[in-house]
């Protein structure tokens, strides 16, 4: 039955294709009703998956090796029982016939059911006997659904292919990137969040915070993803697919044609050169970049190289060798490398948990380097080697007191003297940039830029931490506000700031590539945008159609405006 669901639109574009599933757990299964004559059916399904995994249970325990302790073979008969007890065997049976459920949907509320009858045990050792239960169930539900439950379950995609989750970490959408997918739906996140900032990124339509997208889509289900009005239609009519389909068609005639800005001079209309550089996060990016004729690389997220690797850090050799593949690839363009910024919602390992109460607050970025400091060490020796070999620029993340300049700098400083002991090249004049994404450090900018060479503000930080929302919660996306005045001070304060101290100072968060804000941030003073290499040609588009002149006299008026409406209107007028 064809069904619309609405969310947050983070990737524009229309992708039309069949569901696949993602679960970041085994319970996190499909709701749907049967249908009456369907019942008899789907209890049998449920028989043969729970008959199923009792062979493989017996074929498991007839394999185990002659010297296995006892406790091995009594666990499997363990397993065998809480199948066959009637609560988990039964009262499934009873959910399908009575309430239609799926098998799937039957089987984990029955376990919820059990799992809240442990949780209520004083006794520690059937308390335990909880994990057994969940195990065992999670074989069931594997035989059942018979599709990929996590990432590194599937093989390979295709643009047809658009996953659906209950939310994507950062870290595996790395994976995502080594695959080809045609977009993809979550449950939970926001504009900002890192799995919409990689979509974009892949220049793949996204919708995220759809609350419950993947409890209502089924396995292969025909979907259409508008990355534009932020909307999912499932199993759609000939007709819907139809206008669709010439939607697909009519935006791909408009991107073809924006390839052809590609070597054309980037200069508004009033003759103000603007620099255009491409965000990345592996070095594969760099083609892209390359192909919508980047100026460089405005910033080069490194965290990405550090994660899925379950504890195991990548050292200065296969840093360097990373970094200096970047350079290579500019082949004489900058290349912006900005030191380790992980933490919050980037987690080294996806399944790691968060140590702290609130992780946005803690020990991330050039805290955590400071608190490391030889592996930051490691990673600053491996940026400095690069930076013989093309020109590079070091940027430190989340910036809020100078002492964190000083004290990087003191490490700059001996990571130059390790490596002219080891008698290695680097860069002695490579520029050292700071990010401006915290209000504090857009409130203290006379010392800030004594300091630096250069700033970049990161927006999508800066808003998160000015507004007081999480960038990735979508319960408070409809918050998160790119032109509310306090964060159009703190930009265009930076910008000025920078320009009193002659230092360049671009803008790398997402709002420099929203192509509907490239105007108002010509206005506010800014030469240099930093984007995914997706969005560089759009923004390219405005600028050549913008007059500097008339963007800053709106753009004052914009600063002078206390109220949001008035705002919207006046940024309406300039676009
Ligand atoms: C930012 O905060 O705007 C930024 C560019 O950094 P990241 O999105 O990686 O936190
Ligand atoms: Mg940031």
């Amino acid at each position: 039955m064809a069904f619309t669901l609405h969310g947050i639109a983070v990737s524009r574009g229309i992708a039309i294709g069949r569901a696949q599933l993602i679960a970041s757990t085994s319970f996190e299964v499909t709701h749907y009703m049967i249908e009456p004559d369907q019942v008899e059916r789907e209890i049998r399904r449920l028989d043969d998956a729970v008959a199923e995994v009792v062979n493989e249970l017996y074929s498991v325990e007839s394999d185990l090796p002659e010297e296995s302790p006892p406790e091995f073979a009594a666990l499997l008969e363990l397993h065998r029982l809480i199948l066959q007890d009637p609560l988990l065997s039964e009262e499934p049976q009873e959910l399908i016939r009575a309430r239609h459920y799926n098998a799937e949907w039957a089987l984990t509320t029955q376990l919820q059911a059990a799992v809240a009858q442990f949780d209520e045990m004083a006794d520690e050792y059937i308390a335990e006997r909880r994990a057994d239960v969940e195990q065992v169930i999670e074989r069931v539900l594997k035989v059942l659904t018979g599709t990929a439950r996590v990432f590194s379950d599937l093989a390979t995609g295709h643009e047809g292919t658009l996953i659906v989750a209950h939310d994507i970490a950062p870290a595996d959408m790395m994976q995502f990137k080594q695959r080809l997918f045609g977009g993809f739906v979550t449950d939970l996140g926001s504009t900002t969040s890192h799995s919409a900032i990689v979509a974009r990124g892949l220049d793949i339509p996204a919708v995220v915070g759809l609350g419950n997208a993947a409890r209502l889509i089924r396995q292969d289900e025909l979907l259409i993803i508008d990355g534009d009005a932020g909307v999912l239609i499932v199993d759609p009519s000939e007709i819907v697919l139809e206008e669709y389909r010439l939607r697909q068609r009519d935006l791909e005639l408009a991107h073809a044609k924006l390839k052809r800005l590609r070597h054309m001079p980037t200069r508004t209309l009033d003759e103000v050169p603007i620099d255009l550089w491409a965000n990345i996060e592996l070095p594969g990016d760099c083609e892209l970049a390359d192909e919508v004729g980047a100026m460089g690389v405005g910033l080069y997220r490194t965290e990405f190289l550090f994660m899925n690797r379950q504890g195991e850090l990548p050292d200065e050799e296969e840093q360097f060798a990373a970094y200096l593949q970047v350079v290579k690839a500019m082949d004489g363009r900058p290349v912006t490398i900005r030191t380790l910024d992980i933490g919050a919602d980037k987690m080294l390992d996806s399944d790691m948990p968060p140590t702290a109460s609130n992780p946005a607050l803690g020990l991330r970025a050039i805290r955590y380097c400071l608190a490391e400091p030889q592996m930051f060490l490691a990673q600053l020796r491996a940026i400095l080697r690069a930076s013989a070999f093309g020109p590079v620029k070091l940027l430190i993340p989340m910036l809020a007191h100078v002492d964190e300049i000083e004290q990087t700098k003191v490490l700059i400083e001996q990571a130059r003297e390790q490596l002219r002991a080891r008698a290695l090249a680097f860069d002695a004049a490579m520029p050292i940039g700071g990010m401006i994404e915290i209000p504090a450090a857009a409130l203290s900018l006379t010392s800030f830029v004594k300091r630096l060479d250069f700033l970049s503000i990161g927006t999508n930080d800066l808003i998160q931490y000015t507004l007081a929302i999480d960038r990735s919660d979508s319960a408070v996306a409809h918050l998160y506000d790119p032109i509310h005045p306090a964060i159009l001070h703190l930009v265009a304060q930076t910008i000025a700031a920078g320009a009193r101290a002659g230092i360049p100072v671009s803008v790398c968060g997402e709002m420099a590539g929203d192509a509907r804000l490239a105007r108002l941030l010509l206005g506010l003073g800014l030469r240099q945008f930093s984007m995914h290499p997706a969005q560089l040609l759009s923004v390219k588009q405005e600028v050549l159609r913008s007059d500097t002149t008339r963007c800053r006299t709106i753009a004052r008026k914009i600063l002078a405006a206390s109220e949001p409406a008035r705002v919207r209107m006046l940024l309406e007028s300039l676009n």
